[in-house]
């Protein structure tokens, strides 16, 4: 399976970043080296001292595709899940700045954490649907799938274009604003709406 990850889909992180509301939507791949075994504790790595959390909304695909329109989209994916994008901040500015690729700053080892549990679709309202994010007692990010730039639906018609999707393949969907460091001894808990979706402990 692959992990495809969907960059500035919120107006306001974009603007955080200093970055361009894209025109189309833009993606990058985490391997599958990039999950959290469940119930692991997540290390910080010794090559970044600036990790940022990035809490997203995951979309489990269900079916193979290739070249989906927006309008079958929906028949692509039945479940929802929680993950953190973790990103070496300080690595992804220096890649920006050499105009080099990101992989070392976004797809290390266990970047991306995934909620154990995933949500049926037909619970939820996708097209309003708040996420949000603990760092120990503080809610740091506080998402609605509604300020989306590109809708689930939009994101897989665009990426399919490009890749096959598979059974199992998660997209992560983008963040909203108020990215954040983490520290050893944080832990971080997501929830979409008031469902408890993930705890991860920084070590
Ligand atoms: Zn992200």
């Amino acid at each position: 399976m692959k992990i495809i990850c969907i960059g500035r889909n919120y107006a306001e992180h974009a603007k955080e970043m200093n970055a361009a509301v894209p025109e189309n939507p833009v993606f990058f791949l985490k391997p599958d080296s990039a999950l959290l075994p469940p119930k692991n504790p997540f290390y910080y790595p010794e090559f970044t001292k600036d990790l940022h959390y990035e809490c997203e909304v995951v979309v489990k695909i269900n079916k193979l595709g290739k070249n989906i329109s927006e309008k079958f989209a929906h028949t692509y994916y039945d479940e929802i899940g929680l993950g953190i994008d973790f990103t070496a901040r300080d690595l992804q500015q220096k890649c920006k700045e050499k105009g080099l690729p990101w992989e070392i700053a976004k797809s290390f080892d266990h970047s991306a954490p995934t909620s154990p549990i995933f949500l049926n679709k037909s619970t939820l309202n996708l097209e309003a649907m708040n996420f949000s994010l603990k760092k120990n007692e503080e809610i740091v990010q506080v998402g609605n799938t509604k300020d989306m730039l590109f809708n689930i639906d939009q994101i897989i018609a665009y990426i399919s274009q490009f890749l096959t999707l598979k059974i199992g393949d998660l997209i992560f969907t983008g963040t909203p604003a108020g990215v954040g460091p983490v520290q050893i001894g944080d832990k971080l808990i997501g929830y979409i709406e008031e469902q408890k979706m993930f705890e991860v402990r920084i070590k």
